[in-house]
């Protein structure tokens, strides 16, 4: 196999303090990445936590750059899927850490979507009191979202990310060319969490993504460009606010509604996370626009894009039975607190112009969900 040729490289800086790190977003980096983990970490072992799925198209050429570098590796994999965010997933890992001697000064690198980021992540932060890691994100959603921010976790019985802890990565590498084995319904799952940061505050990002979206499919400069992208408006947000007090919240938007769909379809590749989140922000803008917040025409723009590069923009593209308007409250309560009848939602007063509010009415919601599982 020739290696991928490398173009041109963006770095993105996490502003965290002594907690900050780089984003390398480039086609090729994967080549490099014992280089750049012996540069931060001088004479670390590494422990290559990833899935079946992935180790098979692209571990032999992690390791391989490991091992130029001069870096002892051992490698973990686990089943590919949410279901590997669980304790009996994460008591693997850490056994295997420790039987494969990480010690404090070694390292974990998540090679993987969010699953393995999530699971490798939180398996670092709590070895030995904590582990440095890196991750090499190999999804379009972990590229530009879950690598990012130091959230991980695994999932408990009441609830998807409910056992976890923040710790950092020190170093993101997002190597775009290994999206090119992407599924594309996985690319197109991730390309909305890349839409959502247009529509939390970058106006001109979404329309750059409206003319361009095709080329960020297609590979080459557009998808390292909305990458990059996507990750410094990520970053900017991570850095203002790192454990989700205020600002990060926006990070959510379409995710209330997205998690209750995603909730109902039992977390089945029915409806993927990152299509429930395309699903949810095409409601957010659509109840945005019922409330009288923006005009209809602009609501229609967001479900017109969403629907164009192919995600469901409507709950009756989810394949099997829709939920009752009851399971979906429940759901949607469970999910954000309800104080008094009204929840938390994020809304948005334009394309670019989100924020959050926290005082939406119920009932309100109910009489929106109620029209649109009629739709
Ligand atoms: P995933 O990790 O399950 O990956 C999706 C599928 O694609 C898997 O089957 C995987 O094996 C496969 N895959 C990954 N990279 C590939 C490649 N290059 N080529 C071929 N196949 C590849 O799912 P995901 O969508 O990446 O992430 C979803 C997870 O991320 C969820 O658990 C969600 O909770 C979590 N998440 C976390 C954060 C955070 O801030 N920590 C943010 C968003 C989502």
């Amino acid at each position: 196999m020739t290696a991928p040729l490398r173009t041109t490289e963006s770095t993105v800086r996490v502003a965290l303090a002594e907690r900050s790190y780089d984003i390398a977003i480039g086609r090729g980096l994967l080549s490099g990445l014992g280089q750049r983990i012996a540069a931060l970490r001088p004479s670390a072992a590494a422990a290559i936590v990833t899935d079946e799925t992935v180790a098979q198209l692209h571990a032999p050429a992690a390791e391989a750059a490991l091992a130029a570098a001069g870096i002892r590796s051992t490698r973990i994999t686990v089943p590919p899927g949410e279901s590997s965010k669980s304790w009996p997933h994460l008591e693997r890992v850490c056994d295997a850490l420790l039987a494969a001697r990480i010690e404090r000064r070694d390292l974990v690198v998540a090679l993987g979507g969010g699953v393995v980021g999530d699971l490798a992540g939180f398996a670092a932060a709590i070895v030995r009191r904590g582990l440095d890691y890196v991750q090499v994100p190999t999804s379009l959603l972990a590229q530009v979202d879950s690598s990012v921010g130091g959230k991980t976790a695994i999932d408990a019985r009441l609830g998807k990310n409910l056992i976890g802890a923040f710790h950092q990565p020190i170093l993101v590498i997002a190597d775009t060319a290994v999206l090119d084995t992407l599924p594309v319904r996985e690319f197109r799952a991730g390309y909305a969490e890349v839409a959502k940061y247009g529509l939390i505050n970058d106006a001109a990002f979404f329309a750059w993504l409206e003319a361009n979206w095709r080329d960020v499919f297609a590979g080459g400069p557009a998808r390292e460009h909305a990458i990059a992208v996507s990750c410094r408006a990520k970053a900017a947000i991570v850095a203002r606010d790192e454990r989700e007090t205020g600002d990060r919240a926006l990070l959510n938007l379409g995710h209330t509604f997205g998690h209750a769909f995603e909730a109902a379809a039992g977390y089945s590749d029915r409806l993927l996370h990152g299509e429930a989140v395309g699903l949810g922000m095409a409601l957010a803008f659509a109840f945005s626009a019922r409330l009288g917040l923006l005009p209809q025409q602009e609501a229609d723009r967001v479900t017109a894009h969403l629907a164009g590069v192919g995600l469901p923009t409507r709950v009756s593209q989810i394949p099997g039975e829709a939920p009752s308007l009851e399971r979906l409250m429940e759901l949607i309560a469970q999910d954000k607190k309800v104080t008094r009848g009204t929840l938390t939602f994020i809304l948005a007063r334009g394309i670019g112009q989100s924020f959050i509010a926290p005082d939406v009415d119920a009932a309100e919601v109910r009489a929106f969900l109620a029209h649109k599982l009629a739709d």
